[in-house]
């Protein structure tokens, strides 16, 4: 099927895919019919079958023109890894021939020591390997086979952003298939949660991208007053696309769709410049897979087409930051969504039990869902006006929100009577199929069949975010399903149970504006946390309980989470650090010289001038205040060019290092921005040396 609009079909999705119908062709059946076991239950792969698939593969693969073949994985910088070797294999008659055995399929060896890995380097080899994971389907790109994996250290630690992800979606399948058995249900096989990230983005045009080193080094613009219009008129969120910005989202599609990345809904966002990109949701390891394949081919397609696509949290000071809604359900091994609410009471208790679960699980570890989104970009976002704050709370609307009041009373109200309601699982109520009542200003939203996760980064990895809810959601489980499996009533207890959790977590509910002052009042009332920088917020993965958690549920030893807690505030360090010396570099070599030279010019028109003139003009006003403006930026940079310095000098703990970067750099920055800003609107525009947000925001054409 051809679009008549352009010539992109349909048909290329998947196109570059080891997906399920290649194997179903390609494979022997009864290899095909083990393999596929081993994806759906999660089992060890057999080693006969490895080695068919092996050679299957290869095969397929060099018909698509690859050459090569990489381990992919996902080290803790966040972005993908690869390298890249190729299927050559010389004979000893001096031909070359193809190879590609089980062994080099399913595992590779990487030298960990290139990549961060925390404590665990000091403790244990610098060699590492990566595990094929068999769940996630291989695909060609750049005439080489993917094949995605986990990356471990020799002795087992993880040493990635995947692995702890699929050790969480076994603990939930786990605990939730517990669940399902004591409904009688004794047919689904597996419970595998389900992820669709929403991707938020800015194009600008690559010209200005290049002239400016803070985008280019940070991701983020570090000066820029605002322009006259900003956002306010609110007439780009759906608007009609820019020919070059439409022209990019084809290509986009196109390059997705090729990988069976199922890239649905492009649309613009609410800042200028500003836009978004829905996929439809997928098994979480394979749509975090995807999700960082998106970025990746975002910012190739852009360039390629003259364009750059930004993906920091806040690229610009005073409009919308971009972030990732990761919405995420629970989906059984035949279809079915265990966070949809059914159609007879008997579903409904078991939907509400997963409900509260999740209600639960994020009022008992909100500290560990607000450290998986933490990072440097995302703290100058979360808890600014258009996005979710820093105080994790729940959205569930108004119809669950009476339902659980029905529920906690006791007490249920039918066409205006009240009647005793006996909170039997046969007497709950019956919900509408369509829960539509949305709050966009909700960290954490029930959007009718689905959580919605709005506080994650727009550049993060959403193996994080997506590992921790899996965690804790099974944690809950666990909980409700050792009590419910001891009750000899299990009607009853059902009943108990609810009521407990709603009174013991409803406080984590909140269904208004998580945007007012209000709120963060209430919140402290409340009880609820308010982590606003990164530095607060990741002390959360060392606290005994946490780490217990991770423990129990076999996700993360002890060693691998303090290994990750220097890594992430590691991180945390280095982007600061890269950002302050951009700002004193950028400064030095590009605002003051300019400054310095518009200056001249005035100062000469004032030397010009008689001295009756240079009264009446207004020139020496504004002389003076160059001057003014530029001493203090000068004196400014100087004090922050020595704080990097007593940076570099600090051989201190790496938290000690972390909070000098959050208290005594950030600030100053912020400080030295305001000076550059108002220069910029003193100085001539044709002496100022780098691109304005005008340009960068509305120069798109
Ligand atoms: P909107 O939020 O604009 O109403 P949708 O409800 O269609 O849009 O979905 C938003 C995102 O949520 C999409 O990426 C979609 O694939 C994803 N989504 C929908 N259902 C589920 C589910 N059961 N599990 C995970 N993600 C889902
Ligand atoms: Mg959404």
């Amino acid at each position: 099927m051809k679009n008549s609009s352009n010539d992109i079909g349909f048909e290329i999705f998947g196109a570059d895919v080891f997906n399920d119908a290649v194997m179903r062709e390609r494979l022997p059946n009864p290899i095909y019919k083990k393999l596929k076991k081993t994806i759906q239950e999660g089992l060890p792969l057999e080693q006969e079958v490895a080695e068919v698939v092996a050679c299957v593969m290869k095969d397929w693969a060099i018909e698509k023109g690859a050459t090569h073949y990489s381990h992919w994985f996902q080290p803790m910088t966040g972005i993908t890894a690869e390298k890249h070797d190729s299927f050559l294999f010389t004979t000893e008659d001096g031909r070359a021939i193809t190879e590609f055995s089980s062994k080099q399929l399913i595992k590779g060896e990487q030298d960990a020591s290139a990549f961060p890995s925390g404590g665990l380097r000091a403790t244990f080899e610098a060699r590492g390997y990566t595990a094929w994971d068999c769940t996630s389907p291989a695909f060609v790109k750049d005439r080489t086979l993917y094949i995605p994996t986990a990356f471990c250290s020799y002795t087992g630690e993880a040493l990635d952003l995947k692995t702890p992800l699929l050790r969480s979606m076994d603990a939930i399948n786990r605990q939730a298939l517990r669940i399902l058995r004591l409904f009688g249900d004794t047919a689904t096989k597996r419970v595998i949660p389900t992820v669709g990230a929403e991707q938020e983005y800015f194009l600008i045009d690559k010209k200005y991208y290049m002239q400016r080193k803070d985008l280019i080094y940070t991701g983020r613009t570090l000066f820029g007053s605002r322009p006259p219009k900003g956002q306010e008129l609110e007439d780009h969120y759906y608007g009609n696309l820019k020919t070059r910005v439409a022209k990019f989202m084809r290509e986009l599609d196109k390059e997705l769709w090729r990988l069976g990345i199922p890239a649905k809904t492009e649309h613009n966002e609410v800042a200028p410049a500003q836009h978004e990109l829905a996929p439809v949701f997928e098994t979480a390891n394979i749509a975090t897979d995807h999700n960082q394949l998106t970025m990746e081919i975002m910012k190739k397609v852009a360039d390629k087409m003259g364009l750059a696509c930004i993906l920091h949290e806040k690229p610009f000071a005073g409009v919308n930051g971009s972030g990732k809604h990761n919405n995420w359900s629970l989906r059984t091994d035949d279809g079915r969504n265990l966070l949809k609410p059914g159609k007879t009471p008997e579903n409904n208790a078991q939907f509400l039990i997963f409900f509260m679960a999740v209600i639960k699980a994020v009022d008992e570890y909100a500290d560990l869902l607000r450290f998986s989104v933490a990072s440097a970009g995302n703290d100058h976002r979360l808890g600014g006006h258009e996005a979710p704050p820093a105080i994790i709370s729940v959205f569930i609307g108004d119809e669950l929100a009476d339902i659980i009041e029905q529920i906690e009373t006791g007490v249920a109200r039918n066409n205006g009577c009240s009647r005793e309601l006996g909170i039997g699982v046969s007497t709950l109520p019956v919900l509408r199929k369509d829960l539509t009542d949305r709050n966009r200003t909700s960290p954490f939203a029930f959007t009718g069949n689905k959580f919605e996760f709005r506080s994650v980064g727009s550049s993060q990895s959403i193996a994080t975010p997506n590992f921790i809810i899996n965690t804790i959601v099974a944690e809950a489980l666990c909980q409700i399903a050792d009590r419910l499996e001891k009750a000899s009533d299990f009607t009853a207890e059902v009943n108990k149970l609810f009521k407990e959790l709603i009174k013991k977590h409803k406080r984590i509910i909140f269904n208004g504006n998580n945007y007012s002052e209000e709120w963060v009042e209430e919140a402290e009332r409340r009880g609820l946390k308010n982590l606003k920088t990164t530095v607060d917020a990741i002390q959360a993965l060392i606290d005994e309980k946490n780490i217990k958690l991770f423990e129990k549920h076999g996700i993360l030893n002890s060693a691998e989470i303090h290994s990750r807690y220097e890594i992430q505030l590691e991180n945390y360090v280095k982007t600061i650090r890269i950002e302050a010396s951009t700002m004193v570099e950028m400064i030095n070599r590009q605002i003051l010289p300019a400054s310095i030279r518009y200056m001249k010019e005035v100062a000469d028109t004032v030397n010009s001038l008689n001295v009756a003139n240079v009264d009446s003009s207004g020139v020496k006003g504004d002389l003076d205040k160059l001057v003014m403006l530029t001493k203090s930026l000068r004196n400014k940079t100087d004090e922050l060019s020595h704080k990097i310095q007593q940076l570099d000098e600090n051989n201190s703990e790496i938290l000690a290092r972390a909070i000098f970067c959050k208290d005594a750099i950030v600030p100053l920055m912020e400080e030295l921005r305001s000076y550059a800003d108002r220069l910029e609107c003193s100085v001539d525009a044709s002496f100022w040396p780098i691109p304005t947000y005008t340009d960068l925001m509305f120069g798109l054409i």
